[in-house]
């Protein structure tokens, strides 16, 4: 369809012209935003009560997810899950004493980026009602005695900073005292930068602490997962007697995009995944989520059959 072209000119205003003329009082209509009230407004879905999958973009009922431990329904797709759920979901009813509950990390380097560190820490404690990004205790996983760590990713990335570190320290060497196999479930971002090099000592710290544990020939199980990166991983998560993933979480050091600039080459598909690592031996088993408790069980039993077997032959 041909059309006219408008100038200044040919129709005399020193306006721009346009398609549709406005009307004198352009208020009243459609400058103004329509009215969404009465009857016109949609039957209104209450907030938090659905999540879309972002794997298979099912809307799942909230209630279903969690009684399905944030695993999706549909396509088993592993959400974030909180520490505490997570404990809750595999420790015996009333048998976790949780330890160091109340340990808090101090501003040491006065660190100041958008937001100072303490402010930030006053913020996630709020938000997340944790002290800081891991709980530590001892509790029952079946009929064994077990000291557990578990990471949580809603707290700055469950970095790692100081109180990750000692918290973690402290609850392996009680396990080597007490003879308590350890499991520790990371996810993590890596060190806590706002700490500098008081986060990235954590690193022989654990590990440290993790060897004297080895030495009293007692396990350790590290499970990873969504995501599991750079000081975490550098660490404790890849000393375990057992390395244990959950489906698709995401493993490795630096991430992909600086892997590629570094070595300009082109990544292999799957690249850092747990099914990748898997392949290549760097992990032992990947896990779901539902299946994780019975097959630590599992494991805890084949890793202290030597110590039951001495300790029967008195
Ligand atoms: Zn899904």
């Amino acid at each position: 369809m041909a059309t006219t072209s408008f100038t200044k000119k040919t129709l005399g205003f020193d306006v721009e012209p346009a398609v549709t003329p406005p009307p004198a009082n352009s208020e009243t209509t459609f400058l103004k935003k329509p009215k969404l009230g009465g009857k016109q407004k949609k039957k209104e879905i209450p907030e938090g009560l659905w999540t879309k999958c972002p794997k298979c973009e099912t809307m799942v009922f909230d209630k279903e997810l969690d009684e399905n431990l944030k695993v999706c329904p549909k396509c088993s797709h592993h959400f974030t899950i909180g520490a505490r759920e997570r404990i809750h979901s595999m420790v015996e009813t009333c048998s976790f004493e949780e330890m160091d509950a109340d340990m808090t990390s101090v501003d040491v380097l006065r660190f100041t980026g958008v937001a100072s560190y303490k402010d930030k820490l006053e913020a996630y404690q709020k938000t997340t009602g944790l002290k800081d990004a891991v709980i530590t205790g001892c509790g029952k996983l079946g009929n064994f005695r077990v000291a557990l760590g578990v990471m949580d990713f809603s707290f700055l990335g469950g970095s790692m900073g100081s109180v990750v570190g000692e918290k973690l320290t402290r609850l392996i060497e009680t396990a080597t005292d007490r003879g308590l196999p350890v499991i520790i479930i990371s996810t993590s971002g890596g060190a806590r930068m706002y700490e500098g090099m008081f986060s990235l000592m954590q690193m022989a710290k654990t590990c440290a602490a993790l060897a004297y544990h080895a030495k009293a020939k007692l396990p350790y199980i590290s499970v990873l997962t969504h995501p599991t990166t750079a000081g975490v991983m550098a660490s404790y998560a890849s000393v375990g007697d057992l390395i244990l993933a959950e489906p698709a979480a995401m493993i490795g050091f630096a991430g992909p995009r600086v892997i590629k600039d570094t070595t300009q080459a082109d990544l292999p598909p799957g690249f850092q995944t747990a099914e990748f690592l898997l392949e290549r031996g760097l992990i032992d088993a990947i896990v779901p989520r539902k299946e994780m408790k019975d097959r630590l069980i599992y494991y805890l039993d084949f890793l202290t059959e030597g110590k039951r077997q001495v300790a029967a032959l008195g």
